[in-house]
């Protein structure tokens, strides 16, 4: 197994990042019903209820439409939260 330990850690489940620092977006697809999740801690299907073995995990087509976007900032007891300015 490579040393990964000098590249960053993705701060989200659904992303990983590669021995040559590309950050890739990694999801799990049912394979009884195609659900998608945008996690990879999924222990069961949400739509069909199929358990761990029918979860594969796979490489999203990153070509589409964003139809929302949100950014949550979210302060910590005794640290001021950020205002956004555009
Ligand atoms: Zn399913």
């Amino acid at each position: 197994m490579p040393d990964v330990s000098h590249l960053p850690r993705p701060a989200f489940p659904f992303i990983e990042v590669e021995e040559n620092g590309d950050a890739v977006l990694v999801a799990q697809r049912c394979g009884k019903c195609a659900a998608t999740y945008a996690d990879q801690n999924r222990v069961a299907c949400g739509h069909c209820g199929a358990r761990d073995d029918a979860l594969e995990s796979f490489r999203p087509n990153l070509e589409g439409t964003l139809y929302s976007a949100v950014i949550v900032r979210r302060g910590y007891p005794g640290v001021p939260t950020p205002s956004f300015r555009p």
